[in-house]
């Protein structure tokens, strides 16, 4: 497909400031529309976000399962991971105006592996979060459409497999967001 989306994530210039500011340690960035937190130290209960924690771009039920730490997160992982909330799910929260869902966030190498995850899938690069809508394929398509329309996305897929659906989004940054996307239900592996 062709592409969409915004040239810019009207954030984005936050975004080397931010890294500047998590290097400092310092505490907190505002924005006009939301804060964004960055703590002394890395803790999983942090908010990243408004409507964002950290926990929830590194929680794992299957990682619980198999005994994987994902939480050992370096500290390059948690700045990809807040690009992606601020250029991507932030917006999404509040275009909505409803809890965003993720059903997989960061994976560490091991977890990617164990969930059938491609070899370089961005998951593992704390770039892409998968957004779990219930199966409900009428707002899988809403979801969709806004993000291809409205933001600066690098790669967007409505992905699913014989059991459920999901959106697949990732962020890098505004150069080298690459503005993909398609539709993948049939399958059965994650990217
Ligand atoms: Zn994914």
């Amino acid at each position: 497909m062709g592409a969409f989306g915004q040239a810019k994530c009207p954030h984005a210039s936050l975004l080397a400031p931010l890294a500047q500011v998590l290097k400092k340690k310092k505490k907190k960035l505002t924005s006009k529309n939301f804060t964004i937190f960055a703590p002394k130290s890395i803790s999983t209960d942090m908010n990243i976000t408004d409507n964002f924690t950290l926990e929830e771009m590194l929680s794992s039920a299957t990682a619980r399962a198999h005994g994987i730490n994902n939480y050992d997160v370096p500290y390059e992982i948690v700045i990809a991971l807040t690009k992606l909330c601020v250029c991507i799910l932030q917006p999404i929260r509040e275009h909505f105006k409803e809890p965003v869902i993720i059903s997989s966030g960061y994976r560490c190498p091991n977890l990617n592996k164990i969930v059938g995850g491609v070899t370089n899938s961005q998951h593992i690069k704390g770039q892409a979060a998968d957004i779990y809508l219930d199966g409900d394929t009428k707002r899988e398509a809403e979801y969709f459409s806004w993000i291809r329309k409205n933001l600066d996305y690098d790669q967007l897929i409505l992905e699913g497999n014989e059991k459920t659906s999901w959106i697949h989004v990732s962020y890098i940054s505004p150069k080298k967001n690459r503005k993909k996307s398609w539709m993948q239900l049939q399958k059965t592996s994650g990217a």
